[in-house]
Order: structure tokens, then sequence, then C-alpha cells
């Protein structure tokens, strides 16, 4: 599946808030939004839009998308399928996401960014019950087994990301192996979920 490949701290600017797209960078003072907290382009800081319904329903989907690096087509078709699962649409859409493998990697804090534990994941470095999955959106399972492959184990950036992101991983994930095992405990459910979007406003948007 195709991704962005452009630069991404336009993309936190074109939403006003840290996205949080690469690692160490965002805790930084080098974070672009601390310097230029404006819509990027030329005429993004004198931008003074009215605040619509739809652009508010748009740039929240937008914002979902960009988190977890999904594009366009991807995003919509987990839209329709969270609309076919019973509960919540817009939980449903948020758990799908959550549980791909890619997501779980950046959980696990292997990688410092999604895009970094998608790389991890399509280079072979990630095993899911033993065997080996390089596709970053394999959506999980319920006691499905994660693991980093045993020369992933000792990689510099991997041991680094695993003693200095000093993220929590969320509670639905179990650790084992000394970190480089996790194992999906429970369904992630909304309270589980932190990034900032509004998915009901997502849905509004789809269902129009
Ligand atoms: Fe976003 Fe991180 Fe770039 Fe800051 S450094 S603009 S949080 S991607």
């Amino acid at each position: 599946m195709a991704r962005y490949i452009g630069p991404v701290c336009r993309l936190c600017r074109r939403e006003k808030m840290k996205l949080f797209l690469k690692g160490p960078k965002c805790d930084s003072l080098k974070c672009p939004i601390e310097r230029r907290p404006y819509p990027p382009g030329l005429h993004g800081r004198d931008r003074t839009r009215q605040g619509s319904e739809y652009l508010a329903q748009l740039r929240e989907k937008q914002k979902a998308r960009r988190i977890y690096g999904v594009l366009e087509k991807q995003f919509r078709t987990y839209y329709e399928e969270a609309n076919r699962q019973q509960g919540i649409t817009g939980e449903n859409l948020l758990r799908m996401l959550e549980l791909r493998l890619d997501n779980v990697v950046f959980r696990a804090c292997w990688g410092a960014s999604r895009a970094q534990a998608r790389q991890l994941v399509r280079h072979g470095h990630v095993l899911v019950n033993g065997r080996r999955v390089t596709i970053p959106s394999y959506r999980l399972r319920r006691a499905d087994v994660v693991s980093l492959a045993p020369k992933a184990r000792n990689y510099i950036v991997v041991r680094h990301n695993m003693d200095t992101l000093g993220r929590q991983v969320p509670a639905w994930l179990e650790v084992g192996e000394e970190g480089f095992e996790v194992s999906v405990r429970d369904l992630p459910l909304r309270e589980h979920i932190d990034v900032p979007v509004r998915e009901s406003l997502i849905v509004e948007l789809y269902s129009k």
C-alpha cells in the first residue's frame, strides 16, 4: 500500500498541532510548530478562514490519517468496514487503526515514530506468532504475539528507542521477553487510545 513520502512537519503545521511524526525531533526545540505555529504556504500566516462544520470534519479526518500514516483510499475502506461492524463506528475505526502492526510496533517503543515502526516491519524485523510479517497494515487480533526478530534486538536504533523513549505501553498490550515481545491482551477501547481526534466528526463527514 502506498504511503505519503512528502515533508511531514508541514502536516503538523497544517493541523496546527504536534502529530509526533518524527520521533525525538518532536520533543525538541527544532520542532517547526514551536517556531512557525501557522499553516504552511505563502499565505499560511494570514489565512483567516471562517470555521465551517465541513472544515472541522475534514480536519479531524486528515489528522487521523496523518497520525496513522494512512492514505485516503485505505482510510475510507477502514471507515466502511467500521460502519459495517456492530458498535460505535468512530470507536471501531480507531480500534482498527490501533491494531495495525506498524502502530503496535510503535506502541511497543521499538520505533520512535510510526514511520520508523513501519520500516522495521517492511524490512522483516517483526514476527507475529513466530512468523515474519512484512505488511504494516496487518491487523492484529486478540492473543496475537508480536516480537522482534533476534537480529533486530541488537540494533542500536531499537535499543536506543527502548531506553530513551519512555512512552507508556498501553494497557491493552502485555509486554514480555524484556520488552522484545508484546501480546494483544484485549482489543483497545476508546479510553485506551490517546490520539487527539474527534472520531464522531469523521463519521459525520463520511456519512453525508
Ligand atoms: Fe510534527 Fe514532529 Fe515535525 Fe514537530 S517535529 S512538526 S511534532 S513531525
